[in-house]
């Protein structure tokens, strides 16, 4: 614990550093891609962080407004940082940040050393936060990476919520217990934009999960376990789908999903599955 003192603003932060490190290996996140943020509460910090003394301003570049947000604690991770080493170098790699979306800047805390920025996806990560937050209020982070098998699988397959969802249903059983409301994709788009971020945003009304073609994928959760057990949920489904190929036959069927639905009471988006069958 006291290394956790030492070197990190709240136990959260070492979490987010060893996952970081954990997605590197599993070559999701190579160079420096890939980012995170998290909504951080006062009561988690260690007691010397100086919440109130002289700090850095970093102004915001996009326009954004949120009351949600206004005056929360984030931690993120910085623009350039290589996920590979975030664990030796966390005070460099990641900062906790005040933002005060009034004054249209970010008040660095702690972290973000040797002048960094946060990462070039500050407009997703704030929109993204503020979506969920408006549909879940113990929503707390945003996740990003270059998941592998999921960036391969929208090089195969249309860039359709439909078919993609029932696809990964359909070739692992867990997948619809995890993400009953399927994942959403948004059409390819120039990274480090606010457009990005408003597409984005916009599918987290309905979905934890939102694809980019031929990019990656974001995740959204209440903890770093289940947001990073949605990508990997997600990945695993996607490396079988890619794993069986055109060879595949046996796919679990639309029956058998209603058949998981209704024996587990699975409240799934009906706008991909239809539980109902009229009786005749
Ligand atoms: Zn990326």
């Amino acid at each position: 614990m006291e290394v956790l003192k030492n070197q990190y603003p709240c136990t959260v932060a070492y979490e987010i550093t060893q996952m970081a490190f954990t997605m590197w290996q599993l070559g999701w996140d190579e160079r420096n891609g890939g980012n995170i943020s998290y909504i951080v509460k006062e009561e988690e910090l260690v007691s010397d962080i100086d919440l109130h003394g002289e700090t850095r301003h970093i102004p915001l570049n996009f326009d954004f407004e949120s009351s949600l947000l206004d005056g929360k604690l984030l931690l993120i991770t910085a623009s350039g940082s290589y996920f590979r080493n975030m664990l030796d170098f966390p005070e460099k790699n990641i900062g906790l940040v005040r933002l005060d979306l009034t004054g249209k800047k970010l008040d660095v805390l702690w972290g973000l050393e040797g002048g960094g920025v946060p990462t070039s996806e500050l407009a997703t990560h704030l929109m993204s936060h503020e979506t969920r937050l408006s549909v879940d209020p113990e929503h707390r982070i945003v996740l990003h990476n270059h998941a592998t098998n999921i960036v391969a699988l929208t090089l195969r397959e249309p860039a359709d919520e439909k078919r993609v969802s029932l696809l990964l249903w359909k070739t692992l059983t867990e997948c619809i217990f995890i993400f009953p409301e399927g994942v959403g994709i948004v059409p390819w788009m120039p990274p480090g934009t606010a457009k990005l971020g408003k597409a984005t945003s916009g599918k987290m009304e309905k979905f934890r999960i939102v694809i980019w073609p031929g990019h990656g994928i974001l995740a959204a959760g209440n903890s770093v376990e289940e947001a990073f057990g949605l990508i990997e949920t997600v990945d695993k489904s996607a490396n079988i789908y890619m794993l069986a190929g055109s060879q595949a036959e046996y796919f679990l069927t639309e029956d058998q999903l209603r058949l998981l639905c209704n024996e587990n009471n699975l409240q799934v988006n009906k706008e991909l599955l239809e539980l109902q069958i009229e009786e005749v």
